[in-house]
Formats: structure tokens, C-alpha cells, sequence
């Protein structure tokens, strides 16, 4: 079958890492970057270099965005403004929903139609079929382009909002930084304490991989508002809290991460959830909405 042609804006380690599996799979890539030389190595992999963004635009129906934001689409597409109607522009580069609606609106007003995607891997992880992005925009365009953007990755439909799959992108980020930060406090802990990564790795592993466990049990009682104190207290998790926030201080480490964590234990205690579970903590975070 004849393999749809493409056009790759953005050749960060994400945009190389999209053109070479296009390339792989026998696609027409055309590309264009604003550091011109980012393109060297897929040119003499066979993709074709335009000379301008509107040339690499005009290129083909199928355009793939991987801009470090949003305000970067602004930034390299004003200039071909002009020739942006008719193209598919499948924006793979992250932001805030609300920046992915406007920019979703901001290119449909210049007569193009706009595919949110959230990409939830790295560089290594582009062309696996195991691996995912979160689209939302208009179904009947993604379902026409969905072979060809299998190619990066696997795909997860989510729906029309342009937000959507930016949110669940930025949800899944959340936890990544934050589990992430988690991870480097306990090294820093342990290396207090005259022990490496390496030593303290299977039993960090064993921590993340009990993880899985306590989101679907707390899931559903959550969506039933059910927070009672059965399995926790968070009366329990409060002490625990400022053990770790302890041990890190005596250690002499950073405690910003600790002390955020106890701080928000501390209010869920003062709200009166002390005989609750700390899932009750969620109560509360709902409820700093503006
Ligand atoms: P980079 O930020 O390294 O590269 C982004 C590209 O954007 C570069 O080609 C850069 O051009 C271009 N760019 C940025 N600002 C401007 C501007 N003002 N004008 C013109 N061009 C601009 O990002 P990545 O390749 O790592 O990632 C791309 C997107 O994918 C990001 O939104 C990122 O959040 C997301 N992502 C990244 C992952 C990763 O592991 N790297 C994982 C999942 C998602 P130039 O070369 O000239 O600087």
C-alpha cells in the first residue's frame, strides 16, 4: 500500500525520534526546524529538508507539530499562516488544555483542523507499538490519519474536547514529577546514611510495584465518597508522615518534599478527618478550587 507522506515541524530528540520511525516504515517525510542542522542526520536518512516553514507545510495534508509549547506553534506557523488550509496539523507538543483549546481554535480559524496529542513516552519509546498517546480533536480526521500515526506509537482515542488528551497527558505528568521527586528523596536519604541508589533500588522498586494496588482499591471507594477509617487513619498517616519528615531532617537532606507532604496531612487533620482515611485528603484538594 502506498505510504501517506508526512511533514515533521520541531526535530527535538521527539521530532527525530518520529521522523526516523516514518523513515523506517517507508514514509515520505519532509521536515523543518528552526535550528536547520537538528535536520542533518534524518536528511541523509532520506527525509527531505524544506527550505521554509510554509514549504514544508504545503509539503503535505499531514502535519506533525513537536514544539517544546504551544506558544512555539504560534511562533514557527504565523508565517504560513497563509497556506495552513486544508492540512491536518497533529500537534504532539505539551501544554495546559487551556493552551491546547485556543490552540485547537487558533488553527481552525485559519482553515486548518487541529489533533491534540499527548505522548506518553520518551525519545526510546517512539515507533514501539506497545507505546501510547492520549489524541482527542475531531474522530473522522484521526480515524482517516490513525495508520499513519501508529507508526510513532500506539494510539488512545479519548475524544473531541482538543483539551482532553492534554489533561490526561498532564495528569499522568503530575504523578510522573511527583513520584519521580519521591524517588530522588530517598536516594538522597539513603546516601546520608552511606548507602547508593543501587542499594536502595530493590527496595524502591518493591515500593512502586505495590502501587498499582492501593490506586484501584482507594478508586473505588473514592468515586463511592467513601473515606472511612477501616483499613487508615489518617490520624496514622500523620505520624508516619512526620517520621519520615524526621529521618530526613536528622539526616541532614532537603525536607521541602517531606515537610509539603506532612503540611497537607496537618490539614486534613485540622479540617477534622483524623478518624477518616488519608484518602479524605482528596476532600480537600477538590476543595482549593478557585
Ligand atoms: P525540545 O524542547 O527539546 O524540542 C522542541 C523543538 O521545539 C525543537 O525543534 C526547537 O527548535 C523547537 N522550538 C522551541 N521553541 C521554539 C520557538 N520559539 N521557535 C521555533 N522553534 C522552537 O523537546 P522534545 O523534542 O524533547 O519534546 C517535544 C515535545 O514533546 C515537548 O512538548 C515535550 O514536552 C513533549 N514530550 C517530550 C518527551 C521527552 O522525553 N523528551 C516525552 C513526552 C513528551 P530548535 O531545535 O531550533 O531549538
Amino acid at each position: 500500500s502506498i505510504k501517506q507522506s508526512v511533514t515533521v515541524i520541531g526535530l527535538g530528540p521527539m521530532g527525530q525520534a518520529m521522523v526516523h520511525a516514518l523513515l523506517r516504515q517507508g514514509h515520505h517525510v519532509t521536515v523543518w526546524n528552526r535550528t536547520a542542522s537538528r535536520a542533518d542526520a534524518l536528511v541523509a536518512r532520506g527525509a527531505v529538508l524544506a527550505k521554509s516553514v510554509e514549504d514544508a507545510v504545503a509539503a503535505n495534508e499531514l502535519v506533525v507539530l513537536s514544539l517544546t509549547d504551544y506558544d512555539a506553534m504560534y511562533t514557527v506557523l504565523e508565517p504560513a499562516s497563509h497556506v495552513l488550509t486544508g492540512r491536518v496539523l497533529v500537534n504532539l507538543s505539551s501544554d495546559t488544555p487551556e493552551k491546547t483549546r485556543s490552540g485547537a481554535r487558533w488553527v481552525s480559524e485559519r482553515g486548518a483542523v487541529h489533533l491534540t496529542g499527548g505522548v506518553t513516552v520518551p525519545p526510546s519509546g517512539i515507533g514501539q507499538p506497545e507505546s501510547s498517546t492520549f489524541y482527542s480533536g475531531p474522530r473522522e480526521v484521526f480515524e482517516a490519519h490513525r495508520s499513519t500515526l501508529e507508526v510513532l506509537t500506539g494510539t488512545d482515542y479519548r475524544g473531541e474536547d482538543p483539551g482532553l488528551a492534554a489533561l490526561l497527558y498532564q495528569i499522568g505528568m503530575g504523578m510522573f514529577w511527583t513520584s519521580m521527586l519521591s524517588y530522588w528523596q530517598a536516594i538522597a536519604l539513603a546516601d546520608a546514611n552511606g548507602l547508593t541508589a543501587a542499594d536502595v533500588l530493590p527496595h524502591a522498586t518493591e515500593t512502586m510495584t505495590g502501587m498499582p494496588g492501593f490506586l484501584s482499591f482507594y478508586a473505588e471507594r473514592i468515586d463511592a465518597g467513601e473515606h472511612s477509617g477501616d483499613v487508615d487513619r489518617l490520624a496514622m498517616g500523620m505520624a508516619s508522615v512526620e517520621h519520615v519528615l524526621h529521618t530526613n531532617a536528622d539526616a541532614g537532606v532537603d525536607t521541602a518534599l517531606p515537610a509539603a507532604v506532612a503540611a497537607l496531612f496537618r490539614r486534613g487533620m485540622d479540617a477534622g478527618h483524623a478518624a477518616d482515611s488519608f484518602s479524605s485528603l482528596v476532600e480537600l484538594m477538590k476543595a482549593a478550587k478557585p
